[in-house]
């Protein structure tokens, strides 16, 4: 359309300039002139051929340009020199000749009157790239018997250029209009007639394929009942977008009724003019999710009523412990409400005489991720502190710390009983080391009257004082029980040979244990500062356990040696019954033992390690075990030299 209006514009200027020029010649030869017009008819009309903007060539019947125009020149960037008189297909090294152009331009010549236009991409020599439109007709001129072309070319590069824009965003939007997994739809008018729709929506909506140009509400006659109607005509009336997060929608698709949920947006459609002629329906269909959130309320719903029944005080942390969440048993023992508990630094409520040992627990619980377990008084809201066993344990998701879960039950009751308990033990023991201790003297006493003669009592006496001696080492076991407890045993060290304290303990041993046989290794000589007393109340422990948890075999090995250059080791192997892994760390708390089916046959209170570990501790040493389930046991402790 565009071409022929620029041809036939041309054709106008020109038919102009004849009519014009063919007056004046008619005025002249009338002798009529043009009113006082100094112009030469001739010059007005090349003039004109000169100055029309479109790049104009006239060719004779050999294709040779008989005129160009000025926006020839400069368009093209060629000089008239090399282009008047020239074959059309030689000017500037030939870049006219282009094989279209060359058979237009031939074809045109035999068939009179032909218009022909049309367009050509060509890369010319010193312009680049462009699209031509050629507007070519072979014309008369009067009085002249040879046929000229005429030859309007039209730069219509960035017409093109946009029209391809136009296009490849006409196709991007295509494409992605109906390969998107959006429910995308486009209604128009007040009738939201289905103008486009893509295959997603068309599936969620299950009623075939076959919507398009039908109105939406006839399409899916169930939303009307559902407020739809009122929300399109809202955003086609008013032009406010719509938008919804999770809405249920009720669907018959496929024949069947089912509710989805989607989160969508109404966005009103206009024209040039920007009057709305539509709404377009950007969706998507987020049922799974719905029901997840639904799934995740519902149990999140029931895990806040589980933790707010239990008595136990449940709290949530972030990652780096700062605490989310407290339940309801927190919320009554602090008389506090969330938000002041959530706020409030965990130093509020802990006893300050346990703050430093918490926040030492807590940093390596934090920075290794290990389980807190701790024993500490927590204010309740009287102001009172009462004991708590306080435990917390790190969430993880893929090894990374998520979140901290913190539970803590009160203990007091069990503290008070305890101590009640250990009261009660220190006093009975106290109570009966001294009767204790006198019949021991007695009976020493008759051992020693009785021990010239050959009497039969002797060998009872013999069993009492061993009795006795066990009933001894138990009553001062629970009194060094609750001085440690009480933190009130203290040490008392001086310079010893450990290698002849413990040649002596063996020998006290074997003295009273007949059937046994200790082998004691020397690898090194060493004296030590250390509390002799204590330090030989442990290796005797060692050994007498060493010979109670053999029951076949009373062989057991002592050796004292250098584990390293500043520190030196008392060893006791035996070949008995041996601990398992999971007992091993546990058998040094107080009253542990290791419950079996034969434990009754072994006697004990659970005392002797607990109190070892804690002499050995005092001591700044370590105790090592070493054990296999009915393979014997090896208990070492290793203390540091260089002690003052
Ligand atoms: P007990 O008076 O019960 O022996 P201890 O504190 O000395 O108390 O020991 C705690 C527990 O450790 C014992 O009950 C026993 O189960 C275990 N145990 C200690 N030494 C040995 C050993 N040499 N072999 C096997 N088990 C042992």
């Amino acid at each position: 359309m565009d071409k022929d209006l620029r041809i036939k514009e041309l054709e106008r200027e020109l038919r102009l300039v004849k009519n014009k020029l063919e007056t004046n010649g008619r005025n002249q030869s009338h002798n009529f002139s043009l009113p006082s017009s100094p112009i030469n008819p001739s010059h007005l009309t090349s003039s004109i051929l000169e100055n029309i903007h479109a790049p104009l060539l006239l060719l004779n019947n050999k294709l040779e340009v008989v005129f160009a125009n000025k926006a020839f020149y400069e368009n093209f960037q060629v000089y008239k020199d090399e282009t008047l008189g020239q074959p059309l297909f030689e000017i500037g090294s030939s870049q006219w000749d282009i094989p279209e152009l060359r058979d237009v331009l031939e074809s045109i010549l035999p068939q009179k009157n032909k218009l022909s236009n049309f367009e050509v991409f060509h890369d010319f020599e010193k312009i680049g790239e462009r699209w031509i439109l050629l507007n070519a007709r072979e014309i008369d001129i009067p009085d002249v018997s040879e046929s000229y072309i005429l030859m309007t070319l039209e730069d219509i590069t960035r017409r093109k250029k946009a029209e391809s824009r136009l296009i490849k965003s006409e196709q991007l939007f295509h494409e992605m209009f109906y390969s998107s997994t959006s429910l995308l739809a486009i209604f128009k008018g007040p009738e939201y007639i289905i103008e486009k729709a893509n295959d997603a929506i068309i599936k969620v909506w299950g009623k075939g394929k076959d919507v398009i140009g039908k109105p939406l509400l006839e399409v899916l006659p169930e939303l009307k009942d559902q407020g739809f109607q009122e929300l399109l005509d809202n955003v086609f009336k008013t032009g406010e977008v719509f938008h919804a997060h999770q809405l249920p929608v009720d669907l018959e698709i496929n024949g069947k009724m089912e509710t989805r949920y989607f989160d969508f947006t109404y966005q009103p459609q206009r024209n040039a003019k920007g009057e709305i002629i539509g709404v377009a329906d950007i969706a998507r269909d987020v049922t799974e999710e719905a029901l997840l959130s639904q799934q995740i309320q519902k149990s999140e719903k029931e895990f806040r009523g589980l933790v707010d029944f239990m008595p136990h005080k449940i709290s949530i942390a972030d990652e780096d412990g700062n605490a989310i969440f407290y339940n309801k048993s927190w919320l009554d023992y602090t008389g506090m409400k969330m938000d002041e508990i959530v706020e409030s630094h965990w130093t509020e409520v802990v006893h300050p005489d346990h703050t430093e040992k918490v926040k030492k627990e807590l940093e390596e619980c934090l920075s290794l991720g290990k389980t807190l377990d701790v024993e500490l008084k927590l204010k309740d809201k009287n102001g009172n502190y009462k004991w708590h066993l306080c435990k917390a344990i790190a969430l993880k998701d893929d090894g990374i710390i998520t979140s901290w879960i913190s539970s803590s039950i009160e203990i007091q009751k069990l503290k008070e009983e305890e101590q009640r308990k250990e009261d009660f033990l220190k006093l009975v023991s106290h109570e009966l080391k001294t009767p204790v201790t006198s019949i021991k003297g007695y009976v020493q006493l008759l051992q020693t009257i009785l021990n010239n003669q050959d009497n039969k009592a002797k060998p009872y006496l013999n069993r009492i004082e061993t009795q006795i001696e066990r009933l001894i080492r138990l009553i001062s076991e629970m009194l060094d029980l609750s001085r440690f407890e009480q933190n009130e045993l203290e040490l008392h060290k001086e310079k010893f040979s450990l290698n002849e304290h413990v040649e002596y303990i063996i020998e006290d041993i074997t003295y009273t244990h007949k059937d046994v046989q200790i082998e004691l290794e020397h690898l090194c000589e060493c004296e030590i500062m250390a509390d002799k007393d204590r330090i030989g109340q442990v290796i005797i422990n060692f050994i007498t356990n060493a010979l109670k948890y053999s029951p076949d075999t009373k062989r057991v090995l002592v050796k004292v040696f250098r584990k390293q250059d500043d520190n030196v080791a008392v060893s006791v192997k035996d070949f008995g019954i041996g601990i398992q892994e999971k007992d091993i760390k546990r058998i040094f708390n107080r009253f542990y033992r290791v419950s079996a089916k034969n434990e009754e046959t072994y006697a004990g209170f659970g005392i002797g390690l607990y109190l070892s570990n804690k002499i050995i501790d005092r001591h700044n040493g370590k105790i090592f075990v070493d054990s296999e389930p009915g393979e014997g046991s090896e208990f070492t402790f290793v203390l540091p030299l260089n002690q003052t």
